[in-house]
């Protein structure tokens, strides 16, 4: 028997970032009662009325393909929802659902990039773009953010990796991982930079109802002669607990949605139906729902911002998306976060990613998910406090 040449085999794709995440997982399975701060998947429920829109639209025979741009009356309701927004005004053909904001990256990335082209990410950033531009044989220009902006995006930052090759820009607002809300002044610079170099922007707003004290989106494809280049990326996911409903959207133009919707026929033919009838549930029922979570959220943001501060560890300001972003550099212990979190998770039974699974070019930093009540994040927060006198306690070992 020959052994397969896995290396040749496996040209697209890379492990390293998953590797990470599923090491993690791997140390959790044997041991009880962790706090998982890790993934970016709420614990709330989905609201009762949507599940129960679900449910009825079973029995009702939504157990079929759809139109692949998808079902008109939720396309209908997105576009009021965008309007609603402060957004721009989209005709209902300007809307693709998707199975998940996720694969709408890819479906971008596919539909838009042919190889070599260039697209800038932010850095730390959510990482599927890099995933899906690498498939793409695009070429991932990385913008480095750091703490000193608050890990904010800025136009000055952007400019100089502009090339003639460049074509997409990726703003993602909030951002995940660092919960950092792009200011609405800097917003227009940068839309301002991708009129002028003529490119398209992909404005990922999938945290944009979930923003805390004074911060708020501006939609980038609301701002003069940027609707037509400007694809935003939204969903259910994170404002309505949705995640495992597999169902996001991309709003643009229509010269760029039907491209875009073969590429989505062709992956999925189209999102399942039962999942956009609990979206339209989503859209057109009561919106107390999302403002009691961005409460919920606002409230485990201050408990971790707490005991962070007790710790004398620092962090970014978490504007926006359930995120903090904590500094381990700043303890001055010489260690990584990738060294730290995974004796948090051995030692202290909690479970947080290091930033650099989201494409931080320092290994400083970790995320911290807000998706634990605030009585299991206290107790996530003192056993973090111990792990770190472990540590100090051995800096000071070293040092005699
Ligand atoms: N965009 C950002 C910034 C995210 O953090 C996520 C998920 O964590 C997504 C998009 C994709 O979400 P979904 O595929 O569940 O809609």
């Amino acid at each position: 028997m020959t052994t397969p040449n896995t290396a040749r085999l496996a040209k697209r794709v890379k492990l390293s970032d998953g590797a990470l995440i599923t090491k993690m997982l791997d140390i959790a399975e044997g041991l009880d009662d962790v706090i998982k701060l890790g993934r970016g998947d709420p614990d709330l429920d989905t609201p009762a009325h949507i599940i129960k829109a679900g449910q009825e639209a079973l029995a009702n025979g939504a157990t079929h393909y759809t139109h692949p741009l998808g079902i008109a009356p939720l396309r209908e309701a997105i576009a009021d929802n965008i309007r609603a927004y402060g957004g721009a005004d989209y005709a209902a053909d300007e809307i693709m659902i998707t199975p998940g904001g996720q694969q709408g990256m890819f479906i971008i990335a596919l539909s838009l990039l042919d190889p070599g082209d260039e697209i800038i990410v932010p850095c730390p950033g959510y990482n599927p773009y890099q995933q899906a531009a690498e498939m793409s044989d695009a070429v991932v220009v990385k913008i480095p953010m750091t703490l000193a902006t608050n890990f904010t995006l800025t136009a000055e930052m952007i400019e100089p990796h502009i090339t003639e090759r460049s074509k997409i820009l990726v703003l993602i607002n909030p951002n995940n991982p660092t919960g950092s809300v792009t200011p609405p002044d800097e917003v227009r610079k940068i839309a301002e930079l991708a009129k002028k170099h003529d490119l398209i922007v992909i404005s990922d707003e999938i945290y944009s109802r979930l923003t805390f004290g004074n911060n708020t989106v501006l939609p980038v494809a609301s701002l003069p002669d940027m609707k037509e280049r400007t694809i935003t990326l939204s969903g259910f996911s994170k404002a309505y607990a949705m995640t495992g409903w597999r169902i996001g959207y991309l709003a643009g133009p229509r010269d760029l949605i039907m491209p875009m919707s073969e590429v989505n026929h062709a992956f999925a033919i189209s999102t399942a139906a039962v999942s956009q009838h609990a979206a339209l549930a989503a859209m057109t029922g009561p919106q107390d729902c999302v403002e009691e979570m961005r409460q919920t959220y606002d409230a485990r943001r201050r408990a971790i911002c707490k005991g962070l501060d007790a710790i004398g560890m620092g962090y970014a300001e978490p504007q926006g998306a359930f995120y903090v972003y904590a500094n381990v550099a700043s303890l001055g212990l010489g260690i990584t976060a990738g060294a730290f979190c995974e004796r948090l998770l051995a030692e202290g039974r909690v479970m947080m990613y290091p930033g650099t699974i989201y494409g931080d070019h320092t290994d400083d930093f970790v995320r911290m998910s807000m998706t634990q009540p605030v009585d299991r994040i206290e107790i996530a927060m003192q056993r973090m406090a111990q792990v770190v006198e472990s540590f100090r306690a051995d800096a000071r070992t070293a040092a005699i």
